[in-house]
């Protein structure tokens, strides 16, 4: 399940379209109607369901984000799924080679198998192995 397929917190109410979108629609039982605000409840329903939809998919919970708290936590050879690329591709199933280390940038980086220089942490999810990671 994806958040594309959910309405947009601000889509109409009656058929969940947003208004850049929506130009007349036909939707049972409304009928033919335009655009309309959606009320406060339903914003906050759809907000709800969406932020739902995106947790069941794969965002890291607790992953460490310092190149320091990371070797703290998982030590060089840790299965993980890698995303050397962006966090909507398929990821690489792999294994952590070296150990964390922080860029100039700040941003806190790790080598994996199968991959030349760092990936982010920000990219990098621990496999757990014993079942569910929450
Ligand atoms: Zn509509």
């Amino acid at each position: 399940m994806t958040t594309q397929s959910l309405p947009a917190p601000s889509g109409c109410r009656w058929c969940g379209l947003e208004e850049r979108e929506h130009f007349q629609r036909w939707k049972s039982p409304v009928g033919w109607h335009v655009w309309t605000e959606p009320t406060s409840d339903q914003r906050k329903e759809r907000m709800r369901e969406r932020r739902a939809a995106s947790a069941s998919v794969e965002t890291p919970k607790e992953t460490p984000l310092t190149a320091d708290e990371w070797n703290t936590a998982w030590p060089v050879g840790t299965p993980i799924l890698a995303w050397p690329g962006s966090r909507d591709a398929e990821p690489l199933t792999t294994a952590t080679r070296t150990t964390a280390w922080t860029l100039g940038s700040g941003h806190a980086v790790v080598s994996v198998e199968g991959c030349t220089g760092g990936i982010f942490l920000t990219h990098i999810q621990p496999i757990h192995q014993n079942g569910d990671p929450r």
